[in-house]
């Protein structure tokens, strides 16, 4: 059984799109640490970075699902969405908590993709994975907000114009609760790297264009804070749910390309005298991957349509995005297997796939954060922490 294609028009465009930038274009751009600059420019201009930009603002006003099939089958495709996501997932917290001028000042350019809204700036070194911990401070002086402190891991930084940036505004020992007193500014990065923003690339295990920011006095227009001073935690939830279904998405193409490259190869690959995938101890592994990946897929769409729907979806898209990158993870170990000596080796693309992949089970969030959400918001189950 499989499951019914969803958005099939928009999948199929995006699957003869990719067919331009097969494994060699990902493959020199992993060897050389480069960005995919022609990719993603080819998906803005296509239209898919803006799909959920609504059409009075120049996009095509599309549901998260349409976001995903997009990623899914960019990643199905055996490329990497990871370069340009976060223009999708950031509308979630733009759309729903910026203002009608904010609106009407960025989206219509970054709907025709004369401006990136690429960064998401969240993780710093001190805090890790406790958001509340944040310390980049930003204290208002006049009309603007002064920024101080430091990012880590903040992925297409030197790819973006614009960023948007979860700070502290209240120290938290003077908060009611730890996730008050942050607050989103929406950063435009071309100016700020005259003015006290620096940037620093991390070198990674995969190609993913992540760096170190500093902020040094960096003064951001209070017009540009995003939702109400105080709650920015609650307006940039709103992206994370987003960024963790769209992602989930992302590792389901993976694992339905691992699969596809394991079962091919499988079939052709004959050593004492039978292809390899007549031995059970070679296609169970294959099959049990692509339940997984099934099952996972089905759990993605739950929590998009619930996300869509305007519901509660942070448990259903921490669930997907775990089930996603368990199967992915998953399909990744077996296509390796599957390949032998072969999927070590760089012209298969198997290795640098399987590197990719393996990210999802740590960002944007860690499998042990999701398990102890669910344990104690769905189950009941006293807080570790
Ligand atoms: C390539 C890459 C790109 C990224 N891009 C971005 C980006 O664009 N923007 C951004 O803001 N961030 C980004 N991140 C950061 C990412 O979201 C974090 O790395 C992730 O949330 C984990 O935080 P940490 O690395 O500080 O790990 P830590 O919080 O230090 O955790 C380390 C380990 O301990 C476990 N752990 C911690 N506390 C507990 C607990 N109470 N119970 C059980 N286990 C626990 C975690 O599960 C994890 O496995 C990126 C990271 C990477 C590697």
């Amino acid at each position: 059984m499989s499951i019914p294609r969803d958005y099939p028009d928009i999948r199929d465009a995006v699957v003869r799109l990719c067919a331009d930038f097969p494994g060699e274009y990902w493959r020199a751009l992993d060897r050389e640490r480069e960005y995919p600059t022609e990719f993603v420019r080819a998906l803005t201009t296509a239209g898919y970075l803006s799909v959920l930009i609504p059409e009075e603002y120049g996009g095509s006003g599309q549901p998260l699902g349409a976001a995903c099939a997009i990623l899914e089958e960019v990643h199905r495709s055996g490329g990497n969405g990871a370069a340009c996501h976060a223009q999708m997932y950031t509308m979630g917290t733009l759309l729903r908590h910026g203002s009608d001028e904010q609106k009407a000042r960025y989206l219509p350019a970054i709907a025709e993709g004369s401006l990136r809204l690429q960064a998401f700036g969240v993780t710093e070194p001190g805090s890790g994975t406790d958001t509340s911990r944040i310390t980049t401070r930003a204290v208002r002086d006049g009309d603007d907000y002064v920024v101080n402190g430091q990012k880590v891991f903040i992925s297409r930084a030197q790819h973006s114009d614009l960023m948007i940036l979860l700070v502290r505004t209240t120290p938290r020992e003077d908060c009611a609760r730890h996730t008050d007193g942050m607050s989103v500014l929406l950063v435009d990065m071309r100016q700020a790297l005259q003015a006290g923003l620096s940037i620093q690339p991390l070198d990674t295990m995969m190609n993913h264009a992540t760096t170190a920011l500093y902020f040094d006095n960096l003064r951001v227009p209070a017009a540009n804070l995003i939702g109400t001073e105080g709650e920015g935690f609650r307006c940039i939830l709103d992206g994370m749910n987003a960024e963790r279904i769209l992602i989930a998405a992302e590792c389901i193409g993976d694992a339905r390309w691992f699969t596809a490259r394991a079962a091919a190869y499988a079939r052709e690959r004959r050593v004492f005298d039978r292809p390899i995938g007549q031995n059970q101890g070679v296609q169970f592994p294959i099959a049990r991957a692509h339940i997984q990946a099934q099952a996972a897929a089905l759990m993605v769409r739950e929590a998009a349509a619930l996300y869509d729907a305007g519901e509660p979806a942070g448990s259903e898209a921490n669930m997907a995005k775990l089930l996603a990158s368990e199967a992915s993870w998953a399909a990744a170990d077996t296509c390796i297997q599957t390949h032998g000596g072969y999927g070590f080796t760089a012209d298969y693309d198997v290795e640098r796939k399987f590197r990719e992949t393996r990210l999802y089970q740590v960002a944007p969030v860690s499998t042990n954060l999701i398990l102890a959400h669910i344990a104690t918001r769905e189950l009941d189950l006293p807080r570790s922490f």
